[in-house]
């Protein structure tokens, strides 16, 4: 399977979870087990010269830990707000639909550690933009942003302009 039929597997659901915005469910693509090793596989491979991952809180779980483990890496979860027990930093970012806060673990990521950010979908580029500015809070450098998915017309290109960003797929 290659990378675009395993995208493919993404089935879309309009007006959730509020009416106007069309979600990409990944759920039918990481319950496909090749599919789901098709995409860990291209997003580890866009790892390079990174030191630890950092992956988004919650659906980045499942690809930043496997594409982690595949490069022999480390994991550090960024949460949204009031999860974590020891919390190093603390940023607000607004949603497509709504706003919330994210937390980076305390004393986790060194300072000066390169550091890729995973998430499964680049939207408005909030969400990303709060976890680079948490990883530039621990004095460590954001090595690039690793998307399965980015939704163009939502311009979080360009709200993370001056990152690497990669992504699978942009539609
Ligand atoms: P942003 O902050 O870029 O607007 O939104 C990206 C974040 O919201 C990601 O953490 C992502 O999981 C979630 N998100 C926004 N829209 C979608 C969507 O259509 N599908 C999925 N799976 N996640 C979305």
């Amino acid at each position: 399977m290659d990378v675009n039929e395993a995208l493919a597997l993404i089935r879309r659901v309009p007006d959730f979870p509020e009416p106007g915005v069309l979600f990409r469910d990944i759920t039918p693509m990481l319950g496909n087990a090749e599919a789901f090793r098709t995409v860990v596989d291209a997003m580890a491979a866009t790892l390079d010269d990174v030191d630890v991952v950092v992956a988004v809180d919650a659906r980045g779980f499942f690809f930043g830990a496997a594409a982690a483990y595949s490069k022999g890496l480390g994991v550090v979860p960024v949460r949204k707000a009031g999860k974590l027990p020891a919390v190093g930093g603390r940023a607000g970012y607004s949603l497509e639909y709504g706003s919330a806060e994210l937390e980076i673990p305390a004393d986790i990521i060194q300072p000066g550690q390169r550091v890729a950010i995973v998430d499964d979908v680049l939207a408005t580029g909030g969400t990303a933009a709060a976890a680079c500015e948490l990883v530039e809070l621990a004095k460590a450098e954001v090595a690039g942003i690793t998307v399965l998915l980015e939704i163009g017309a939502l311009d979080g290109r360009q709200r993370l302009a001056g990152r690497k960003i990669d992504a699978l797929l942009t539609v």
